[in-house]
């Protein structure tokens, strides 16, 4: 099969498709990848890395949509990629299409088949297209967190594990998932007082036999979750219903009664933040100041560590790209119902149930 790699056009969108590493794998299976000038810069990745794999490049983006039978993205394609779909083409990249009526329509009307990274499945009914993702995130939550807590940014002064005969900061995550446990792991590795918030007795249990007396854990109630927060340094915002906004756990009240300086991370703002005075903010400008309380909303984390997240992202996709180019759509379709489950435009009709549901699409 022909794979063919766009550069991403979104703004500030650093990430690609397909590592060198990944592209040689592809060659290796008996494919040819064709990738757009420039493709890996925003990694480190020159043109002449994955020239030097076997790969071809592309000067335009035009020719690598007229000539690839599959196009692997990592953002949603935005509208001037669309035009370029044809009938029959195969999409694989991160869609969204829920939110996003005036894609789904340009994806329908294409005729290409569409994959959606975000709905495809595993068999404990997580999403391995996006835990990558999270786990970056929660990762970073604590880094930008940390950056923040410094006098110079606004912060208290406080470094997150202390010194020896000095306390450590006080680190209190809501929810207890991916990103939450990736969060954990961070701060307990930098020795801070960290206290983990859940609603899952499972959850609770699974973080508590990991983390021993390293990490406390406490079951999430209106009260317990708000003496947390008013006596924490640092809160990571990490919870989520699926399928639903986030919920505003942490009340303007509760704000106004934490310590100057404080610092909440809001990674859940990519589902409308947990905190009630959540805003997105971008890379560029990060942080904002509430009631003497720094906040940092950053809806595109993973962004931000593009290169991190490009090869993260390749180790979840690249068996589904061998396989889909391997055997050909439907075949590897028909033989893998978690990947089925990622089909999300076919044949100019939506084929996921919520995203049909949610934007009034025959399904
Ligand atoms: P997850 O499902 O693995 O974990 C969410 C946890 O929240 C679950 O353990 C759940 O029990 C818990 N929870 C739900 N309600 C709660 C409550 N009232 N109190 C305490 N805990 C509660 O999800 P995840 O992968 O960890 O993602 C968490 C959030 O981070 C999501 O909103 C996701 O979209 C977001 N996210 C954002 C970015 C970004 O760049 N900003 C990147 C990745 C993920």
């Amino acid at each position: 099969m022909l794979i063919g790699v766009p550069k991403e056009i979104k703004n500030h969108e650093y990430r690609v498709g397909m590592t060198p590493e990944s592209v040689a794998e592809a060659i290796r299976h008996g494919h040819q990848v064709i990738v757009e000038k420039n493709a890996g810069t925003g990694i480190g990745a020159a043109d002449q890395a994955y020239e030097a794999v076997g790969a071809t490049i592309i000067d335009t983006a035009a020719e690598v949509f007229e000539r690839a039978d599959m196009i692997v993205k990592v953002k949603e394609p935005q509208a001037i990629e669309r035009a370029m779909l044809r009938p029959n083409q195969l999409l694989f990249t991160y869609l969204h299409l829920a939110p996003d009526p005036d894609q789904t329509k340009d994806l329908v009307n294409s005729g290409a088949t569409c994959i959606a990274y975000e709905t495809i499945t595993s068999d404990s009914g997580a999403l391995p297209l996006l835990k990558p993702m999270s786990q970056v995130a929660g990762r970073m939550s604590i880094q930008a967190g940390a950056v923040a807590l410094e006098k110079s940014k606004g912060g208290k002064g406080l470094l997150l594990g202390g010194v020896p005969g000095v306390a450590p900061a006080k680190v209190v995550i809501l929810g207890g998932g991916v990103v939450g446990f990736n969060a954990a792991q961070m701060a307990v590795g930098l020795q801070a007082d960290v206290t983990i918030l859940d609603k899952n007795p499972a959850t609770l249990e699974a973080l508590s036999n990991h983390f021993g007396s390293t990490a406390k854990t406490l079951y999430s109630t209106q009260a317990t979750l708000e003496k947390a927060v008013i006596e924490a340094d640092m809160v990571i915002g990490a919870v989520l219903i699926p399928g639903a906004a986030a919920p505003k756990l942490v009340t303007r009240e509760m704000i106004s009664k934490m310590e100057a300086g404080s610092v909440l991370v809001d990674v859940a703002i990519d589902q409308g933040g947990c905190f009630e005075t959540s805003k997105a903010t971008t890379h560029a400008e990060p942080t904002y100041v509430v009631d003497d309380v720094i906040h940092y909303c950053v809806a595109n984390m993973p962004g931000g560590v593009a290169r991190t997240s490009t090869y993260a992202l390749n180790n979840a996709t690249l068996p589904f790209i061998l396989a889909l180019a391997g055997k050909g759509w439907k075949q590897a379709l028909k033989d893998d119902k978690h990947l089925l489950n990622g089909l999300n435009v076919w044949n100019g009709k939506v084929t996921n149930q919520p995203v049909a549901e949610a934007l009034g699409y025959d399904y």
